[in-house]
């Protein structure tokens, strides 16, 4: 793909992969506002620009999702670092964001565990700020991209590693939060599309799609308040299964909530 000497409109005109995507790599090349690239349209690529976009497009016509090319996606209204050592951030785990700022009692200490980004970590300390969050993740390379978001959004969380509970005995929460793997082991999605790309590990237990999901609900009642919120996502078909969980483990008011497109995709309950 040669684009030296072309211009922007000229680019944006007929360019090599979807009109929306095509314009946020050019942003992020040419380091442009969404303004500038409309009053700039007439401004042609040097060599160089021409040489980086096309390395871009062709990343992403490659597959790679648009997110990791960039190095950033939004979540709750931040601006996040992402990068292949995490799971980008969904819009649908925003529900799990907004149950839990909801429900955490004033100065309330929360746990979230797989971290990850620390989307939901920061996102709660930006919405609660009297909220006291601690982080866990079993990967340190996932920490390291956390701890550069909280840095980023100027919130005070807790990071420690952690294989779920494993580096926390002893210590209680008054909630507990979790976007856990979740996908069932051999699922064709994992073979396909952007989690091609994402962390396996970050996607699924290789199992059941229930075993994180189970190891997090088994754990909680000994890490939590009396009162306290356990509250997790799972899988478009998850909620009964997870409800079951709960319930077996004697969580009260145990409930599922449905994200934007109907889905029931977080549940959880009070012990
Ligand atoms: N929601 C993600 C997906 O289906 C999975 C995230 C997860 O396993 N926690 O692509």
């Amino acid at each position: 793909m040669n684009l030296a000497g072309m211009s922007i409109a000229a680019i944006l005109g007929k360019p090599p992969l979807a009109p929306l995507e095509a314009r946020i790599l050019l942003c992020h090349a040419l380091q442009l506002s969404r303004v500038q690239l409309i009053t700039r349209s007439e401004q042609t690529l040097d060599d160089g620009q021409a040489n980086l976009l096309a390395a871009l497009f062709q990343r992403r016509i490659d597959g790679e999702p648009i997110a990791y090319i960039t190095g950033e996606r939004e979540f709750y209204g931040l601006s996040l670092r992402v990068n292949r050592d995490v799971l980008i951030p969904r819009p649908e785990t925003e529900l799990l964001v907004e149950l839990a700022s909801e429900r955490l009692p004033p100065d309330g200490s929360v746990l979230d565990l797989g971290t990850g980004s620390g989307a939901i970590a920061v996102a709660l300390a930006h919405s609660r700020p009297d909220a006291r969050v601690t982080a866990v993740d079993v990967s340190e390379a996932a920490l390291t991209v956390a701890r550069d978001n909280a840095i980023r959004h100027d919130a005070a969380i807790r990071f420690m590693r952690s294989d779920w509970y494993a580096a926390l005995p002893g210590q209680q929460f008054d909630m507990i939060v979790a976007n856990p793997p979740y996908i069932v082991a051999g699922d064709m999605h994992l073979s396909q599309g952007d989690l091609r790309f994402e962390p396996v590990d970050a996607l699924t237990d290789h199992a059941d799609g229930l075993s994180a999901l189970r190891a997090i609900a088994n754990g909680a009642p000994g890490h939590l308040a009396a009162g306290g919120w356990l509250l997790m996502e799972h899988g478009y078909d998850q909620a009964p299964a997870v409800r079951g969980l709960l319930e077996a483990r004697g969580f009260h008011q145990v409930q599922s909530w449905r994200d934007l497109a109907g889905i029931e995709r977080a549940s959880g309950g009070r012990k």
